[in-house]
């Protein structure tokens, strides 16, 4: 048991699926042929009839019995005493290797000698023995235990065969894998995955039940909010009136898609109770604040919590918004909800301990050991959570989404409250004076423009021009241009007078930070095929964010790219992650390196999106069979 443990751990694997789905990387059958094909790896028997020694070299000389006595010759070119004594004239064998023919002659180049025939082996590439898998395999891999995982006869079917088969054409076909056997292995890795985020979820019972009302917001609001903002704040209040479960979801939705309302609708609902709201930035953090005072009846209290900057008195606030800054408060009070905003930006790390923070001043213990969790909320006084919101602006896949959602409730915005007018285009060095005309043109009606370097210094291996390189250029032909990049520790204060000053903006991709410049309409992204759609996309949601009509250029010495064309025609974040999804596994080559972006062996992420549904639902029966 201890030893399975080890080479579990070695195998870096935590489920009894895993190893079932650590499967044979070839089998060698030893099948007796009856056949003489050519080409072809074959298993004959054989009796020797010459056996000679020349050059160093063996040649024995066999007759086959199965094949009216024709006969085979091999060639042994490395050799051994035990080879010529193996080999003896009279002596019987099955040989495995494969069969050549050489002037007529049958040939078979350094055959093995099988002591057993009518088996097949599989043979496992992992990184321990032969003999430990094998083991592991033999005592794990049981009908019984694979039943008992939740699988259907026909899946337990498939594994076993895999992993002891009869014969080979019942897995191969043509070469590969029997479709049928791909469709299983698809979904227990996907049913797999499910049931280990499953198992990872614990429910624990909220502080509050949170019943505010938002209508005096809602009323307040000087616009209508969109048919998916009101579904997601609907979503939400059905969560947070629930007292036995603390909320888990994570809300996602596109640059500019008005998850700030969402927010704000979260924290009313959370009234009279307190509501804590972290950003991954001052400037956002400042945003928020200023929206939440905008936009809250004035009867609800904010302050803000920055490093060097703090508004109104936190300590007796309704909703605090702010920084990390906040994670260093030691007297923070008690929240019943408490949000992240651009989730995607900070380390898991914050995240939890923002969660933890706010969980400790319930004087309740933070418990990491899941097991032992399980038992507490079951059996002893219960520890209580705030309800939780993360916020991301990361479309993510539906396949994606569906799969999170075992570990946490997802909500998707895809729409946007405006529609976007973004015109995308790819563009060269040849379009590059009709490019400054229209530059020219968007600042003469005081618009801002935002260009994007891949560098900031110059490098050989990058066909072109870095910030530094570019920034004469601009400074020479226009006034008001401002530069910062990803390393410049003033990038605050210089996006915050741009956005009332500037006119250009050079920067690198650092602007992915979520500021709005609700004056900017036309982005220039230089080298763009260089970089991911998910990256091109959060640039491209910089401009037009007010529903001015504006511009995405690509600019790219391969015009031609295909990823690029398909992203210009859609504005869609959740299109452009399955489009990403599309690239990624088809091994497109970006950010220099080739994204491989696949975790899963046989389940494809862009296509399997029924597989993924039917682990789903299989899922969800096993929860309801634990239930009763
Ligand atoms: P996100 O955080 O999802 O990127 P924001 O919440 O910042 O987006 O919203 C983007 C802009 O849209 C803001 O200026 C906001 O005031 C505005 N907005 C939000 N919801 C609506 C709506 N329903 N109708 C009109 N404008 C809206
Ligand atoms: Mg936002």
């Amino acid at each position: 048991m201890e030893e399975a443990k080890q080479l579990f751990k070695k195998l870096k694997i935590y489920s009894l699926l895993d190893l079932a789905l650590i499967i044979p990387q070839s089998y060698n059958d030893t099948t007796l042929s009856t056949e003489l094909e050519i080409g072809k790896t074959v298993t004959l028997e054989a009796k020797v009839i010459d056996s000679a020694v020349r050059n160093g070299k063996l040649r024995v000389t066999f007759e086959l019995p199965g094949f009216h006595g024709r006969r085979l010759s091999s060639l042994f070119f490395r050799t051994t005493p035990y080879h010529y004594k193996l080999f003896e004239i009279g002596s019987h064998h099955y040989i495995q290797g494969r069969l050549e023919v050489y002037n007529g002659y049958l040939q078979m180049p350094q055959p093995k000698s099988v002591k057993e025939v009518g088996r097949v082996t599989p043979k496992y590439k992992t990184v321990l023995k032969e003999s430990e898998i094998r083991t592991l395999i033999e005592a794990y891999i049981t009908e019984k235990n694979l039943f008992d995982e939740g699988l259907d006869s026909k899946e337990v079917g498939v594994l076993m065969r895999l992993h002891f088969p009869k014969s080979i054409e019942e897995i191969y076909c043509d070469g590969s894998l029997k479709p049928e056997i791909v469709s299983v292995l698809k979904f227990v890795e996907a049913y797999n995955h499910l049931k280990k985020l499953r198992g990872k979820r614990i429910a624990f019972p909220a502080i509050s039940a949170l019943t505010g009302d938002i209508t005096p917001f809602v009323e307040g609001l000087p616009f209508k909010l969109t048919e998916e903002q009101q579904q997601t704040i609907a979503a939400i209040r059905v969560d947070l009136a629930n007292k036995e479960r603390a909320t888990k979801r994570m809300i996602v939705g596109d640059v500019g898609s008005g998850k700030t309302m969402v927010i704000l609708a979260a924290a009313m609902t959370a009234l009279p109770h307190k509501s804590i709201l972290m950003a991954p930035t001052s400037l956002l953090a400042l945003q928020l604040y200023e929206e939440a005072c905008k936009y809250l009846p004035d009867s609800v209290r904010v302050a803000l919590v920055m490093q060097g900057k703090e508004e109104g008195n936190y300590q007796d606030a309704d909703f605090i918004i702010g920084t990390h800054a906040l994670l260093y408060k030691e007297d923070l009070p008690q929240a019943a909800l408490v949000m992240v905003d651009e989730q995607h930006r900070f380390g898991t790390a914050q995240r939890q301990m923002l969660e933890a923070l706010v969980s400790k001043s319930q004087g309740g213990q933070v418990i990491h050991d899941s097991l032992h969790a399980q038992q507490i909320t079951n059996h002893q006084t219960p520890m209580c959570k705030p309800h939780y919101l993360q916020f991301s602006a990361t479309p993510i896949p539906r396949t994606q989404a569906m799969m999170e959602s075992e570990l946490i409730d997802v909500s998707l915005i895809t729409t946007t409250p405006f529609d976007k007018k973004v015109s995308t285009k790819v563009i060269g060095k040849l379009e590059f004076p009709a490019l400054l005309k229209h530059i020219e043109t968007e600042i003469s009606e005081n618009h801002q423009v935002l260009i994007v370097y891949p560098l900031v210094e110059e490098s050989s291996e990058i066909p072109y021009q870095s910030l530094d390189e570019g920034r004469a250029f601009w400074e020479k032909r226009f006034e008001d241009v401002y530069v910062t990049h990803g390393k410049d520790k003033q990038k605050e204060e210089v996006l915050l007078e741009f956005r009332e000053k500037g006119k250009i903006l050079l920067a690198t991709t650092v602007v992915e930070v979520g500021i709005s410049l609700p004056r900017l309409t036309l982005i220039v992204i230089v080298g763009a095929e260089r970089l991911g759609l998910a990256t091109l996309h959060q640039l491209r949601g910089r401009v037009g964010r007010n529903g001015l009509e504006s511009w995405c250029y690509l600019f790219s010495n391969a015009p031609q790219n295909e990823r690029l064309q398909k992203f210009c025609q859609t504005t869609n974040g959740f299109d452009i992650a399955k489009l990403d999804l599309k690239f990624r596994s088809s091994g497109d080559i970006v950010d220099g390196t080739i994204q491989s972006g696949q975790k899963f062996k046989w389940l494809d992420m862009a296509e399997d999106e029924a597989v993924i549904a039917q682990a789903k639902t299989r899922i969800g029966a096993l929860k309801l069979e634990i239930r009763n």
